[in-house]
């Protein structure tokens, strides 16, 4: 993001930014609750919300009591890129744990119609070399990326001792055994000498809590449990019905354009407008595949890693800012980004108060961007209905829909596009380490990692895609760079006859503090409206996010521990 030199007056930006500022206290105002708006308890009335609409009844097993060598818990690609390296390293002991019936993760959960990814396939799509696989297009759907899950888990035989539909629900550390014991609910009592949590990030559907949602007395699901019965495979079911979807967040912005074209009348809930860029989707040049070489993903990934090495004149004109010059220069651009944002729906949406009502005032990424060429068009459909509750939100549904500001909404299917519960390790699996320490017992004065990936006092064990960890927007070039460094912490104990790996409580201490060095050095995260990337504007300790040092900073210092792996670890 670059300020032009014809810019407005520094007035115009100073204005804006109060703009977002009443924007964000009136949404803060409606739910200070933050976090505790939202339900995850999806229990009694709510159970249907869960519910794996794509497994089968599931026959019954015998329970598993056995020991395996590597056990993750999930399925999705954390799993599977960690699996393929400990493959490469010989592991054959390798079992996942699943609770849907597959593997895919995210991609096996959500499959509304138009879900697909925003990072570019070529970068998305992981393990593309060893697959010798180019995706057809820029942006790779969900049925590519759920397949490209599945060819993973085959081309490094992964299905065979892969246990599906089941959550593991304990995992203790067995000090005599030295093996960690695996409880599930299916009464399996597994043992494993690694295990890692791969279940994650966002993995559980989250809900908004409204009076009266259990009395909707039409059809209802969550995004991520799709209702394919119901509104049939190609949405022909929707054709004489009328749609409610809450939520206008990246997975209500790829359903509502196909929800506009196949229902009778759509009704969107809109909190909060999420920012629309263009996509731009299209194939991927024939003429670029045909001059790839072998090892061009990582070639390709390192790149952006490093980035471009900005030009000498470019460095000195920043070093002479002040750090107060460097945020206002910052914050301009960002609001002059968000200005063609907001230009754009102009552009787009033909009634005036429609596109004044889906225009965001927040900072860019203070949510989630969302890429996408059909979605404002659809507000130009006369079957389309945006209802814009103005930061409040819907807070009312009785038995025919949601009710705002006195006005019922009668709906045949409500769909929640409400997303998801942020988590930290376990999801449904209480974690006891040493001692029996439960894992939140020790992250109670804050999260305590080596790289959101080690915790001392949980020897063998291995986390995910949580916090303390690099934040990347492509994901997978993330969870590669953790699964590498597992796969080869792994690799260092068998090669060395080690029974544990422990991180060295010196060795975490500094990382906390890196984390906590990198963290809170600007007031953005008090300054965004509200939502889950800043907790729902809740306090939160500066150690308990992400790693906010650079994503090369992080994979720089993952390789200096693993070049001394006997320094940072406690090996037995
Ligand atoms: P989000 O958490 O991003 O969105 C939830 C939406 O529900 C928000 O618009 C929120 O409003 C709204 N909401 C909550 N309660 C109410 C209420 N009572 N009334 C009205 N609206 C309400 O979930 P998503 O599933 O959309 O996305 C989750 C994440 O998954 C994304 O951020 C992204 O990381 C990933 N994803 C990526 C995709 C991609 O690559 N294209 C596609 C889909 C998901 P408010 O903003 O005010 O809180």
């Amino acid at each position: 993001m670059e300020t032009s030199a014809d810019a407005p007056p520094q007035t115009f930006y100073d204005g804006v930014k109060a703009r977002f500022a009443e924007a964000r206290d009136v949404r803060l105002g409606y739910r200070p609750e933050g976090t505790a708006q939202y339900t995850s308890d999806l229990t009694g009335a709510l159970a249907k919300y869960e519910i794996d609409p794509h497994a089968d009844d599931g026959a019954a097993r015998a329970p598993i009591a056995d020991t395996v060598e590597c056990l993750f818990i999930g399925g999705g690609f954390s799993a599977l890129l960690t699996a393929a390296r400990l493959r490469e390293r010989g592991v054959e002991s390798i079992r996942i744990v699943e609770r849907g019936a597959d593997v895919g993760g995210t991609w096996y959960w959500n499959r509304y119609p138009g879900a697909a990814c925003d990072v570019p396939a070529v970068d998305y799509l992981p393990l593309l070399d060893e697959m010798d696989y180019v995706p057809e297009r820029l942006y790779a759907k969900g049925p590519e990326i759920f397949a490209h899950c599945q060819a993973i888990a085959r081309r490094y035989d992964l299905y065979d001792l892969a246990v599906f539909r089941t959550t593991v629900i304990s995992t203790t550390w067995d000090e005599t055994e030295r093996l960690w014991r695996i409880g599930t609910d299916r009464g399996d009592a597994m043992k494993a000498r690694f295990v890692i949590c791969a279940n994650g990030t966002l993995s559980k559907p989250k809900l908004s809590k409204i009076a009266g949602m259990e009395t909707f007395a039409g059809d209802s699901f969550h995004s991520s449990r799709w209702d394919y019965a119901f509104t049939g495979e190609d949405l022909c079911g929707l054709a004489d019905k009328v749609v409610g979807i809450i939520g206008t967040g990246a997975s209500a912005v790829q359903a509502i354009p196909r929800l506009a074209r196949a229902a009778k009348e759509l009704y969107v809930f809109q909190r909060t407008p999420s920012s629309i860029d263009f996509r731009n989707d299209r194939p991927t040049d024939p003429d670029w595949v045909a001059r790839l070489k072998p090892g061009w993903q990582q070639a390709r990934r390192m790149k952006h890693m490093r980035g471009r090495e900005q030009d000498a004149a470019k460095r000195a004109e920043l070093a002479a800012l002040s750090r107060e010059e460097k945020i206002l220069r910052q914050e301009n651009a960002n609001i002059d980004h968000m200005m063609r944002i907001h230009r754009r729906i102009e552009e787009i949406v033909e009634d005036p108060a429609t596109a004044e009502a889906l225009k965001p005032w927040y900072m860019f990424m203070c949510k989630r961007p969302c890429f996408d060429d059909e979605y404002l068009p659809a507000y130009n459909r006369p079957n389309v209905h945006l209802v814009d509750t103005g930061g409040k939100g819907i807070t009312r549904i009785n038995a025919r829909g949601p009710v705002f500001e006195g006005r019922e909404y009668p709906l045949d299917v409500l769909i929640y596009a409400t997303g998801f519960e942020v988590q930290r390790t376990g999801i449904y699996n209480e974690i006891r380490g040493r001692d029996g320490r439960e894992i939140n017992q020790t992250y109670a004065d804050g999260l305590r990692t080596l790289f959101g990936v080690h915790t001392h006092g949980y020897p063998n064990l291995f986390i995910m895609g949580g916090y303390q960890a690099s934040f990347q927007f492509n994901l997978t070039f993330m969870l590669q760079t953790q699964g590498d460094h597992i796969a080869e912490c792994i690799a260092y104990a068998r090669d060395h006859g080690h029974a544990e790996i422990d991180v060295s409580p010196h060795t975490e201490e500094w990382w906390v503090n890196e984390v906590i060095a990198h963290r809170g050095k600007t007031s953005r995260n008090q300054d965004c409206t509200p939502g889950y990337y800043n907790f729902e504007g809740q306090f939160n300790r500066r150690q308990d996010g992400n790693y906010n040092g650079g994503f090369l900073q992080y994979y720089t210092h993952m390789q200096a521990v693993r070049n001394e792996l006997d320094a940072h670890f406690v090996f037995a």
